[in-house]
């Protein structure tokens, strides 16, 4: 298994791409976890479409979901193949997007998924997600996840984190107040690209593996 990160901006990046990740399953299949409004394009880009088979959304904030429904339209044009997706309820989008048609795009998930619920923006739903039993991320949230028995399980974890404290995401001072092993297993993301520098230097200083970057490819055993 791989994790390749498409992107690890968070929403209001003038450039740099969405956070969002994709594992490559050793079937040769993959599951994208969150695709936000400047995924889609990106995926196109690298000739990604037909094999993500599974789409998991953490939340519907845009910067998450924004391009979702627009890949599951287009691997459908395109390769004649439904989507099977999961995380948070999709009801919402496909109802604005396709209404009572939308069953010729979806199926259901069949990768082992275990979720936390997370409190992010006020009253919208949002999920963590331990895909596989082994890549476990945040999504986004207000609280570190790091001290959970989910993400605890996890050989890799994707955490977002701000740089200082933050009604809607977790601080990076409050992350590691994390055990020494959880936080090498730890990597950071949802950042404005230009903010790189200074949060490399705060996860060394602390001791998390490191900042998630664009394009980045980790394996996963
Ligand atoms: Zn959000």
């Amino acid at each position: 298994m791989k994790l390749e990160v498409i992107g690890a901006n968070s929403a209001f990046a003038k450039e740099g791409v969405n956070s969002s990740l994709l594992l490559h399953l050793n079937d040769g299949s993959a599951v994208l976890l969150d695709c936000g409004y400047n995924i889609f394009p990106r995926l196109l880009e690298k000739g990604l479409t037909q094999k993500i088979k599974t789409v998991l959304l953490s939340h519907t904030h845009q910067d998450h979901c924004g391009s979702a429904i627009t890949l599951l339209e287009y691997r459908l044009a395109a390769y004649g193949e439904t989507t099977a997706i999961g995380g948070v309820s999709w009801q919402k989008l496909l109802d604005l997007c396709e209404g009572s048609d939308s069953g010729r795009l979806i199926r259901l998930p069949d990768i082992k998924l275990e979720m936390l619920d997370v409190p992010h923006a006020k009253g919208m739903e949002c999920k963590a997600m331990l895909v596989e039993d082994k890549v476990f991320y945040s999504g986004d949230s207000a609280v570190s996840l790091l001290n959970t028995e989910t993400a605890q399980k996890a050989q890799f974890i994707v955490h977002d984190a701000a740089l200082s404290a933050n009604p809607n995401h977790a601080s990076i001072k409050e992350l590691a107040t994390a055990p020494c092993d959880v936080k090498a297993r730890t990597y950071l993301t949802h950042y404005l690209p230009e903010k790189y520098e200074e949060i490399s230097r705060l996860a060394e200083k602390y001791g998390f593996g490191g900042v998630l970057k664009s394009g980045d490819i980790f394996g996963i055993s």
